[in-house]
């Protein structure tokens, strides 16, 4: 097993300030440090909320008819319209990235989002977002960790192994992570999110739940991404058994119709599900989110405490 790099601190300060009239109409409600919210963008873009830390992953603003670049020569046409515009975001703390495809940083993104702000990612995109005048992106290898710290609050970032191509195609694409998100607060551990990334199902996913167990929520990522034939990304049956692997309280299924290489829509995964737990298989709770809907739960107070 690799030794675990732990990078030194960042230091976030103070809050924020309340951001303009049309953030806060995204958010209004939420106590800013008691309550976890979600809200689906679209693709694989979720602007997270959690104690008192606003983070976006995988951005990706492009407009229904746009074209995404893929690599290779390869581009998807986006079938869907994000639920909201960079100028649409609250004050962002940091970015979390899974790999710089065109679905995930687009030129939007990479035009209209602040240059000076935290970019979690893997050493390939960290380079590339580099050439694009951002000035900090995080390079993670797997099992790597970043906390940024703002009050009593830490949120602990670390890449988790993910694989978007089978062997053939492996050196065609580009490498990806998936992330755990940890949060506590005065060293009390109070929530884990588990952000897989497209990948494909692996055998390294399995050290996931043996190095981070008890995941209260994921964000899956399926679509069942294909191109020539070739299944990139988790279609219905891998993402069920993913999460069957996984085991996370609450899972949130993302990235599956926003493209035309995502194949595999959202009902064949209602589908899977329903088949799967007709079959007496546990599968976790299923939180669906429209594009442009929000999940708000409480903070658990310590989930590491008996009772
Ligand atoms: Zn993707």
């Amino acid at each position: 097993m690799a030794a675990t790099t732990t990078l030194p601190d960042i230091d976030l300060g103070p809050a924020p300030g309340p951001g303009t009239a049309a953030a806060a109409g995204i958010a209004g409600n939420a106590d800013a440090a008691e309550d976890v919210e979600l809200t689906f963008v679209g693709t694989a873009t979720v602007l997270l909320r959690l104690g008192g830390f606003t983070l976006l992953t995988d951005p990706n603003f492009l407009h229904a008819g746009d074209h995404a670049y893929l690599g290779l020569g390869l581009r998807a046409k986006r079938l869907t319209k994000p639920a909201l515009q960079p100028a649409d975001l609250p004050p962002l703390d940091l970015v979390v990235l899974s790999h710089h495809h065109g679905d995930h940083f687009d030129h939007v993104a990479a035009r209209e989002l602040d240059k000076a702000l935290p970019i979690v990612t893997e050493p390939h995109s960290a380079r590339k977002l580099r050439s694009q005048g951002f000035t900090r992106p995080i390079a993670l290898e797997t099992w790597a960790s970043q906390s940024f710290v703002r009050g009593p609050h830490r949120l602990t970032v670390t890449s988790m192994p993910g694989k978007h191509a089978p062997q053939p195609l492996q050196s065609l694409l580009p490498p990806v992570m998936g992330s755990v998100l940890d949060l506590t607060t005065d060293g009390r551990h109070r929530l884990r999110v588990y952000v897989t990334g497209d990948t494909l199902m692996h055998d390294r996913l399995a050290d996931i739940p043996r190095r981070y167990p008890d995941i209260d929520l994921c964000l899956i990522h399926l679509g069942g991404t294909r191109v020539a034939g070739i299944l990139l990304t988790m279609d219905a049956e891998q993402g069920v058994r993913l999460l069957r692997l996984v085991r996370p309280r609450t899972a949130v299924p993302i990235h599956y119709d926003d493209y035309t290489v995502f194949r595999s829509p959202l009902s064949d995964f209602r589908e899977a599900v329903a088949t799967a737990r007709a079959d007496g298989d546990d599968v976790p709770d299923i939180h669906y989110l429209d594009r442009g809907e929000s999940y708000r739960f409480p903070l658990p107070e310590d989930r590491d405490a008996p009772g």
